[in-house]
């Protein structure tokens, strides 16, 4: 089996020598126990702030994938059949089948697997569960999502899409802006090309914002928190802007119009609701196949490209969901 480990604890943004490519001996099976290969591997920001936190260098990067039962010794699995995994980045690996997630019976064919790791999977749920239980969105109001093209933040767009709401949008580039249009987002706009963020976001609406729902914090955050509306709900859900920078940033402070609005800003990991997953899951996957939830994947092909695909994250290569096809 091939594994990337982390080389290196990153210094501001990841190198492609932070990663180091191993070669695994696996040992024989043992009763219970079964063989796996990776079909797709998932590239998520959190790895980034993880590997700083809780990885020391030489371990095994952390992550999901969408793997296939090579051999069995369990009976609860068959050869072939296809399953959800947390075994990082490994081509091949060893499980005893309690850590593995079997895709749902109603799980179509004419849907791909790979949405497992996205849109039908962790990204899709913080969406999910971050627009109705932290934002709070109720029909009528206006959302302001940021990211907003990639996989949690095009899911963001359409939810609230379906929950009755405007939704404005910013991403890094006019592709994805374009993209963000297309899958019905009201307004959108390039925020590394506008000449003033606080006007464009004040052009988008003009009466402010209800819910913003933030993957990117920093000073985008700061300005946007002065256009909510009285009462607004902002979901903290991600900082992106604050990942790769070594050097602690001071404001602008977001006291006054937290005060004034009588804002709630609230922070959250979506495993909070690991007890509603299925539900979440059950509800994103009939989006899907309904065609009310379109899916967009950013496929890098070969396990050997997995640091150049999580780094091409990172700088905002991906449209949709970034993922690894081994
Ligand atoms: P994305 O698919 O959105 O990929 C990351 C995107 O972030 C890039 O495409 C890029 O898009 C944008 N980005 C990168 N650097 C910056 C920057 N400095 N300023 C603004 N935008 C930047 O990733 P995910 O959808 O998987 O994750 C989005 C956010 O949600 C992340 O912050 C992540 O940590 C968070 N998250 C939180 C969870 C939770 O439980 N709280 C769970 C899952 C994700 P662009 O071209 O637009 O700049």
């Amino acid at each position: 089996a091939k594994a990337w480990v982390l080389k290196k604890h990153f210094e501001g943004f990841p190198k492609t020598s932070d990663f180091d490519l191993k070669m695994i001996e696996l040992p024989n099976l043992k009763d219970g126990e079964l063989l796996l290969e990776s079909v797709f591997l998932s590239v998520d920001p959190y790895m980034r702030p993880y590997s700083q936190r809780d990885m020391k260098e030489g371990d095994i990067m952390i992550g999901t994938q969408v793997a296939r039962i090579v051999e069995s010794k369990n009976p609860a699995f068959t050869v072939g059949a296809f399953v959800i995994a947390r075994s990082g980045w490994r081509t091949h690996f060893i499980s005893d089948g309690k850590d593995l997630q079997h895709f749902p019976s109603s799980w179509p064919d004419s849907v791909p697997k790979s949405l497992a790791l996205g849109t039908v999977g962790m990204p899709g749920l913080t969406a999910y569960f971050g627009l109705l239980e932290v934002c709070k969105m109720k029909p009528g109001e206006t959302v302001l999502v940021n990211a907003a093209a990639g996989a949690v933040g095009s899911v963001v767009g359409q939810l609230a899409k379906i929950g009755g709401c405007k939704v404005v949008g910013c991403a890094g580039s006019d592709e994805k802006v374009a993209y963000l249009k297309k899958i019905g987002f009201d307004e959108a706009f390039n925020y590394k090309t506008v000449t003033s963020l606080d006007e464009a976001l004040r052009k988008a609406s003009p009466d402010g914002y209800d819910c913003f729902f933030d993957n990117v914090g920093g000073e985008f955050a700061s300005i946007a928190i002065n256009q909510m509306k009285k009462y607004g709900r902002i979901a903290v859900c991600g900082a992106i802007s604050q990942y790769n920078v070594s050097v602690s940033q001071k404001g602008p402070y977001v006291q006054v119009p937290m005060i004034f609005k009588e804002l709630q800003m609230k922070g959250f990991i979506v495993t909070r609701w690991s007890n509603r997953w299925e539900e979440g899951l059950k509800a994103l996957l009939k989006w899907v196949v309904e065609g009310k939830v379109k899916c967009h994947e950013h496929v890098t092909e070969g396990f050997e490209n997995m640091p150049t695909a999580f780094i091409g994250m990172l700088k905002g290569e991906n449209i949709g969901k970034a993922i690894v096809k081994v």
